[in-house]
């Protein structure tokens, strides 16, 4: 089997070798991974810029663009054939609900099922500092169950693994539920005295809604959660036939 990784926090982060470690007799395992840290990049590819790739050492190359590069590079390009399994990760801090449209670590793993290998995002769902050794035991299990499933290629997850998780620890399939953030936006001036902005709010915290990946957190408790990619709205779909005009 032939195990690709990758994430958003940049190949020297922990919780990428932490991964890698726990994978290793699962497979050939691969990191491509970028070269920093690209965070909240979301799903964003590169097509105006050259593209490097450097081998660190055999196997772990590291890439000067996102995620999204990372994952397309070494899926059409560098490994030596199409790998089984994709997984980015293990992110520092969680990607639960409304997170998965900005994270770059959930469009690592989408890019792999966009691709057509089933892939998941596993993120450590507690806060700095980050210790990996139980995390990263537990995303060994759920890769286990994702490999072990039968499930056709291309399916895709969204895995949040709570601080004190370890292997033995209860797992939850859920739905993406909310966060909730502050919306800050801070004015301020530069040098110059000219005006700029600052995005970044806070984080209030999780909606409790039943079923959803961050109650299943706050509760201590591994969640999975089976991501579509196919946007369409089938509800208005059908709600909307009057606009056609044959
Ligand atoms: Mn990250």
């Amino acid at each position: 089997m032939l195990i690709l990784l990758s994430n958003d926090d940049g190949i020297d982060s922990p919780g990428i070798a932490a991964l890698a470690e726990v994978l290793d007799d699962l497979g050939e395992v691969w990191v491509v991974a970028p070269d920093r840290e690209q965070s909240a990049t979301s799903h964003s590819i590169s097509l105006d810029r050259p593209l490097r790739g450097v081998e660190l050492r055999p196997r772990w190359v590291a890439v000067n663009g996102t995620p999204t590069d990372c994952v397309y590079l070494a899926v059409n390009h560098l490994l030596p054939r199409k790998p089984n399994l994709v997984l980015a990760g293990i992110n520092k801090g969680p990607n639960v609900g409304d997170d998965v449209h900005y994270s770059g670590t959930v469009a690592a793993a989408m890019e792999g099922a966009l691709l057509g290998v089933t892939s998941a995002a596993i993120s450590h769902a507690g806060s700095a500092p980050f210790a990996f050794g139980g995390v990263a035991r537990a995303a060994r299990i759920v890769t286990e169950l994702i490999v072990g499933s039968g499930l056709p290629a291309g399916m895709l997850f969204n895995v949040n693994i709570p601080g004190g998780a370890d292997a033995g620890s209860p797992r939850r399939l859920t739905r993406l539920g909310k966060r909730r953030y502050g919306n800050a936006v801070e004015r301020r001036l530069d040098p110059r005295g000219r005006p700029y902005f600052w995005i970044g709010g806070d984080e209030i915290g999780f909606e409790h809604l039943e079923g959803s990946d961050g109650s299943a957190v706050a509760e201590g408790v591994v969640s999975i959660t089976p991501i579509r990619l196919d946007m369409t709205d089938f509800g208005a779909l059908e709600a909307l036939r009057s606009w056609e005009r044959p």
